[in-house]
């Protein structure tokens, strides 16, 4: 049996406070080399303090972080290795490349600030450009490449000292939408080809589905849930979780005069919960997901809901509809071929072991 080597990143009992004011607690993480994890959650719910305290711009009050089987930092042990001794490589918001240098010396700066000497820097220059393919633009200025080549500027700066470790600090949030996603899909290619082992901070959603093996969703200073992409779309732990990623419209349940569920408020009935899903209780919230329903008439073994359309848009693949369902006015989104009017009644149907059952908000 061949022993694996060591995680890229372990995080154990990981907290921090801002004098009484406790932001992380009981954060645990293990990242294997070669995988990228996502930090996803609202603004306040603590992702760049866990960055910063894994670069070692923080120290943390309570648990331990190790590096590519290195402990970096274990306050219990009196260990705090700062930033420059943890040999990580950093991509920031914006990318944050200096105007003024060219391709190469941008690529070459964490070099001189390790102080490596000059002979020893370009082998490693070279290297970093020619993995991201930017060879032939060493001599340019970041000012005259496009957003995707100045990314990949970023990402050979933060590899040039072949780091164990890569963190990613919001690098795309401040593009528009369409710029973001292009430039997901050209980051991704560009990190699964490297096999790059990452930690990426995001308030988006999709961008973290798109890019991470592992995805720690983080909430008032603890995660939520930690899966991968598919786990958590298939299974999110809590409606927290499932309204972050936006999976789908929550309604409110209650049980109904024959004891079955209802859309609360309302006498539409809701399929029977899975054995193992039924909550406890006379009232529950329940998830219709977005990715299992269509429009039509329900065929065997499908359950159904009336729904009214509250909005059309034309759009290249179809015409994108907005519905609710009666007791409940969070928007159902999906993308039918056929044109409908507003205020119109249709059927959606959906698989009823498709439905994730959770417990009354409050
Ligand atoms: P996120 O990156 O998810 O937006 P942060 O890690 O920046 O979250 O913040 C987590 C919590 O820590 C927030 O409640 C924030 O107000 C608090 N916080 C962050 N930085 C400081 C600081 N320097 N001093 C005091 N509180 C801070």
């Amino acid at each position: 049996m061949t022993k694996a080597g060591p995680s890229a990143l372990t995080v154990q009992g990981l907290g921090m406070a801002y004098g009484a004011n406790r932001v992380l607690d009981g954060i645990d993480l293990d990242l294997p080399t070669g995988q990228v994890l996502a930090l996803l959650g609202a603004s306040g719910s603590g992702k760049t303090t866990l960055l910063r305290l894994v670069a070692g711009l923080l120290m943390p009050c309570a648990g331990r972080i190790e590096i590519a089987g290195r402990t970096v930092a274990d306050p219990a042990r009196g260990i705090a290795a700062p930033p420059e001794k943890r040999g990580l490589g950093m991509v920031f918001q914006d990318y944050a490349l200096w105007p003024h240098l060219s391709v190469a010396q941008n690529v070459g700066f964490p070099l001189e600030m390790q102080r490596v000497p000059a002979s020893a820097r370009q082998a490693r220059i070279t290297r970093a450009l020619d993995r991201v393919g930017l060879t032939p633009f060493a001599d340019r200025r970041p000012s005259d490449l496009s957003g995707g080549q100045q990314q990949r500027v970023a990402i050979a700066r933060a590899i040039v000292g072949e780091p164990p470790l890569v963190l990613f600090d919001e690098p795309l949030s401040n593009l528009d939408r369409e710029l973001r996603e292009t430039m997901v899909d050209e980051l991704g290619a560009l990190v699964a080809e490297l096999n790059l082992s990452a930690v990426y901070v995001t308030h988006d959603h999709a961008e973290a589905l798109a890019l991470a093996d592992q995805i720690a969703v983080m909430r008032d200073g603890g995660i939520e849930q930690l899966a991968s992409p598919a786990r958590l779309i298939d299974r999110p732990r809590t409606a927290a979780v499932a309204d972050f990623l936006r999976l789908g419209c929550l309604l409110p349940a209650a049980r109904g005069a024959g004891g079955g569920w209802v859309i609360a408020g309302t006498a539409t009935a809701l399929p029977a919960p899975e054995a193992g899903q039924a909550p406890e209780g006379a009232r529950a919230r329940v998830l219709l997901p977005e990715r299992g329903l269509s429009l039509g008439a329900p065929e065997a073994g499908q359950a159904s809901l009336r729904a009214r359309v509250q909005g059309v848009q034309v759009r290249a693949t179809g015409f994108a509809l907005t519905l609710t369902v009666e007791g409940s006015t969070a928007p159902i989104r999906l993308v039918s071929p056929a044109p409908a009017r507003r205020g119109e009644q249709l059927s959606l149907r959906f698989a009823p072991e498709a439905l994730r059952w959770f417990p009354p908000e409050g």
